[in-house]
C-alpha cells in the first residue's frame, strides 16, 4: 500500500494490544458512554481478538510517521 500523503510503501503489520478491554473510535466533541460500550458503539470491525489478545491490520509509513488502518466504526 502507498501512503496517501507521501506516496511512498508502507509498512505492512498489526496494532496489537490486550483484549481486557475493548479498541473504540471515539468522535471528537463525542464522549462515548458506559452505555455505548455494553452496546459496542464506536467499536472497530477490523480487530480480531484471540485470547488475551488483539490485532489491528495497519499499515505504517515510517517517512510521515503516520498508521492507515482499514476497519468499519460499530454504530
Ligand atoms: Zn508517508
Amino acid at each position: 500500500m502507498l501512503c496517501p500523503w507521501c506516496e511512498r510503501e508502507m509498512q505492512a503489520g498489526e496494532i496489537i494490544g490486550d483484549a481486557r478491554s475493548s479498541v473504540r473510535f471515539q468522535p471528537e466533541g463525542k464522549k462515548l458512554t458506559f452505555g455505548d460500550s455494553l452496546c459496542g458503539i464506536g467499536k472497530l470491525t477490523a480487530i480480531k481478538s484471540k485470547w488475551v489478545t488483539f490485532y489491528l491490520p495497519a499499515h505504517y509509513c515510517s517517512h510521515c510517521h503516520k498508521m492507515v488502518v482499514e476497519t468499519d466504526v460499530a454504530k
